[in-house]
């Protein structure tokens, strides 16, 4: 569904008018759509009803503990990434035994806490992290649940820096040595084996790699299951694509079809850890145009928000869609949309045509994925507010940071 909708000139997130919220909340701010995180995971779960799965939706596409609650009302577990994102879940009500903690780099204090949260398995990635977890649980007394994330060294065709299945990534255990550590996992006294799971890539627009993910990471199940070692789930990660511009990912039934003709007849439950997928567009992030700057070469408009609240583009140069808030009539002129921040690299969008004057709002759209979560304080840009609309009211679910927040933390020695 799209939340986003021109009314009488005005464009509207829901029934809940931009103009209004700039007003109401300042610039910059991110929005999100209420019904369209209902939508996006309802979809989700339909597409896989057929058989018994659990979305873990992955908590660092979108932290805020306002959409995780969400989630969590509407069933949802989570895959985590650090103990931060642990206690966001818990404190959002997330059930503690439909976690899956991922990550290359987890630390003991985090598989203590994880332990005592009973949470439902943890992803292994390395051998050094499954005799870490091994005396961890010792030592407290308890058994992990764990599974190993396997590489499946499949291309996802999408950008480097979001590629995770290939050989030369950190991510995972390498395929061929699964099975050794499996077999080792299987002899230990206080890990006990839950699964076995993958993560390709993120932003996939196509089908096929995750099939042939699928269908390594099967071939291990079966191996597996001769060698006295059953899994009882089988993770198949996140990754799937959305639209930004012109990418044309698939539907999530065509994604859910092809994953279940590859699971028929098999008992395990199936998880499913997108992130992109749920969150990235219900929202986006409202900004005004400070200056129009007419240089030699190029147009600018100069805005309000900047890398720090949105980094994909100076990071990945990811499009995002860029719409004037007023349906404007006019000759558009093209500008690069650039923020304040001191970077040749601070730019939210290239070449875009508008018709633009200075003071005017702009929404920077599909901003619900890795947007507020990858934001931070560079030139001591105190972070933008968080706004969760349904219908038409808006809730706000973070408040704008201030700059004594910003210093809090920090000392002149001696003072
Ligand atoms: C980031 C991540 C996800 C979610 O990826 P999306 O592309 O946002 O769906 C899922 N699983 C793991 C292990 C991840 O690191």
């Amino acid at each position: 569904m799209n939340p986003f909708q021109y009314r009488n000139g005005i464009l509207h997130l829901e029934e809940v008018s931009l103009e209004s919220a700039a007003a109401e909340f300042g610039t910059p701010c991110y929005l999100y759509s209420k019904a369209a995180l209902v939508s996006s995971f309802r979809s989700c779960t339909e597409a896989f009803s057929s058989r018994d799965h659990l979305v873990c939706y992955a908590v660092k596409a979108n932290s805020n503990i306002a959409i995780l609650n969400l989630f969590a009302k509407l069933g949802s577990g989570f895959d985590i990434v650090s103990l931060g994102e642990l206690e966001r879940v818990l404190k959002a009500g997330g059930d503690p035994s439909k976690i899956v903690f991922s990550g290359v780099g987890k630390r003991e204090d985090e598989m203590i806490a994880a332990l005592e949260a009973g949470i439902l398995c943890f992803n292994i990635e390395s051998e050094s992290e499954l005799e870490r977890l091994e005396k961890v649980a010792g030592t407290m007394g308890k058994i992990a649940k764990i599974s190993f994330r396997v590489n499946p060294d499949v291309d996802a065709k999408t950008h480097p820096y979001i590629s995770t299945g290939l050989k030369e990534n950190k991510f995972g255990i390498p395929y061929y040595d699964a099975m050794r550590l499996y077999t080792k996992a299987s002899k230990m006294e206080h890990v006990s084996i839950a699964g076995i799971d993958c993560h390709i890539g993120s932003q996939l627009t196509e089908i096929p790699p995750f099939v042939e993910a699928l269908e390594k990471i099967l071939f291990l199940v079966d191996e597996l299951a001769r060698e006295g070692i059953p899994v009882s789930h089988i993770d198949v990660g996140g990754g799937l694509g959305i639209r930004y511009r012109d990418e044309n990912p698939p539907e999530i039934t065509d994604y859910a079809k092809a994953l279940l003709e590859k699971l028929e007849g098999r008992p395990q439950k199936l998880l499913l850890e997108p992130g992109r997928f749920l969150v990235g567009n219900a929202g986006l992030l409202l900004t005004r145009i400070e200056y129009l700057k007419h240089g030699e070469q190029k147009n600018f408009a100069i805005v309000d928000c900047a890398m720090n609240d949105l980094m994909r583009p100076s990071l990945y140069d990811a499009y995002h869609e860029i719409a004037t808030i007023r349906e404007e009539n006019g000759e558009p002129v093209v500008f690069e949309i650039v923020g304040p921040v001191c970077e040749t690299g601070d730019f939210l969008g290239h070449e875009r045509k508008l018709v633009a004057r200075e003071g005017d709002l702009l929404a920077i759209l599909s901003a619900g994925a890795y947007g507020m979560s990858m934001s931070s304080n560079y030139n001591s840009r105190p972070r933008a507010p968080e706004i969760l609309v349904d219908g038409n009211k808006c809730h706000l679910v973070r408040e704008r940071e201030n700059l004594s927040q910003l210093m809090a933390l920090e000392k002149i020695p001696g003072k």
